[in-house]
C-alpha cells in the first residue's frame, strides 16, 4: 500500500501508512502517521521530548506493533521480513544494552556471526579513529564510547537502511555535528537510507539534509533543510489578507497562528517567482522557528 501524500517513484527503505499507536491508558503518541524514506535519503527526525520519536522509530523497525496502519521496508510487510531484508538493517537504540562483561572485540565477533556481510577493515578503520581499544571490558568505556561501539555494530554489516535514536546524547556538544557527519558519511556513498532522531537543533546543520517534524502523532512536514531555509516564511496579517495572499501565492499554510485583533502569523512557503503585494509583513525564519512552530 502506498501512502497517499508522496509521491511513489521507487521502493522505499520504509514506509508507513496511516499508523496509529496509543499505549495502555495513555493518549495516542502516534496518530494515523504517513511517513516515507527513500533510498539515499538522509533524515534528521526532529521532535520534543516525548513527542514519540523512539515509538516511531520502533514502529518503523517491527519492534512495537502498531494498533492500526501498516509499515513496509523495502516493500515487505515488517512483521514478516524475510532474512535478506533483515540483514539490510541496521539499528542503534537510544540505551544500547551491550554486553558490558565483553570487549569490543568479543561484542563484534558475536554479531558478526549473525551476518553474512561483514566489513572488517571498515569496523578496524572506525575502532581505532574512534579510539575505541579493543580488548577492555565494555563495562570500562566511557557513555560516549559505548554509543560508538554500538553505531560500529550497526554500520559493520552495511546496512541500507540505518536507523539511530539520539546517537549522539552521549557525545559532548563539541564533537556531537562533527561526529554526526562522519556518521552519515559513512553510510551516504552507498545510497542508503539514514534517518536519527534528535531534539538538539544544532546536530542537524550540515548533516541532515532532510528534516522530518513529528508533532501530534503525524509528520508535519518532511523536506530538505536547505530548502525550508531558503523558502519558508512567516507572513504576518489580518485573518482575510491572510487567506488571499496564501491564494494568490497558490501556497498552503504550514502553521497558522493566531494574533491579537483579528491578525494571525502564517507560516508558508513563498515560491521561488512570487510577487509580494505592497504592505505584506514577511519575516525569513530559521531553524528555530520552524522547530518551534511545527512541533
Ligand atoms: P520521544 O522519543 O520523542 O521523547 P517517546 O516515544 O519516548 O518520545 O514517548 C512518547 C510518549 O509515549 C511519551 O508521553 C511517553 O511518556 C510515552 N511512552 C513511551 N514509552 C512508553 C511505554 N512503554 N508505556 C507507556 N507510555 C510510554
Amino acid at each position: 500500500m502506498t501512502s497517499p501524500h508522496f509521491p511513489h517513484t521507487e521502493t522505499a527503505s520504509a514506509e508507513l501508512s496511516q499508523v496509529t499507536l496509543q499505549y495502555p491508558k495513555g493518549p495516542a503518541v502516534l496518530e494515523r502517521l504517513d511517513w516515507q524514506l527513500l533510498p539515499g535519503q538522509v533524515v534528521g527526525l526532529l521532535g520534543r521530548n516525548g513527542a514519540g520519536k523512539t515509538t516511531l522509530l520502533e514502529a518503523l523497525l517491527g519492534l512495537r506493533e502498531p494498533d492500526a496502519g501498516t509499515v513496509r521496508l523495502f516493500g515487505q510487510d515488517v512483521q514478516h521480513l524475510d532474512d535478506a531484508a533483515r540483514a539490510r538493517i541496521g539499528y542503534v537504540p537510544q540505551h544500547s544494552d551491550l554486553f558490558e562483561s565483553f570487549t569490543p572485540a568479543q561484542l563484534l565477533a558475536y554479531f558478526r556471526s549473525f551476518y553474512l556481510r561483514w566489513n572488517t577493515a571498515k569496523v578496524e578503520g572506525l575502532m581505532s579513529r574512534w579510539d575505541i581499544r579493543p580488548d577492555q571490558p565494555i563495562r570500562k568505556l566511557s557513555g560516549g564510547q559505548k554509543q560508538r561501539l554500538s553505531i560500529i555494530r550497526a554500520l559493520a554489516h552495511e546496512p541500507d537502511l540505518l536507523v539511530l535514536d539520539e546517537p549522539v546524547a552521549s557525545l559532548d556538544p563539541a564533537g556531537r555535528r562533527d561526529f554526526l557527519r562522519e556518521l552519515v558519511g559513512e553510510v551516504l556513498d552507498r545510497g542508503a537510507t539514514v534517518v536519527f532522531s534528535t531534539h538538539i537543533l544544532s546536530d542537524l546543520e550540515r548533516v541532515a539534509f532532510n528534516v522530518a517534524f513529528l508533532t501530534q502523532g503525524r509528520i508535519a512536514l518532511q523536506a530538505p533543510l536547505d530548502e525550508l531555509l531558503e523558502q519558508v516564511r512567516a507572513f504576518t496579517g489580518s485573518v482575510t489578507e491572510m487567506a488571499t495572499l496564501m491564494a494568490r501565492l497558490g501556497t498552503e499554510p504550514l502553521k497558522r497562528t493566531p494574533l491579537e485583533a483579528g491578525r494571525e502569523r502564517v507560516l508558508a512557503r513563498l515560491p521561488a517567482d512570487a510577487h509580494l503585494p505592497a504592505g505584506v509583513a514577511v519575516d525569513r525564519v530559521n531553524l528555530d522557528d520552524l522547530f518551534a512552530e511545527l512541533t
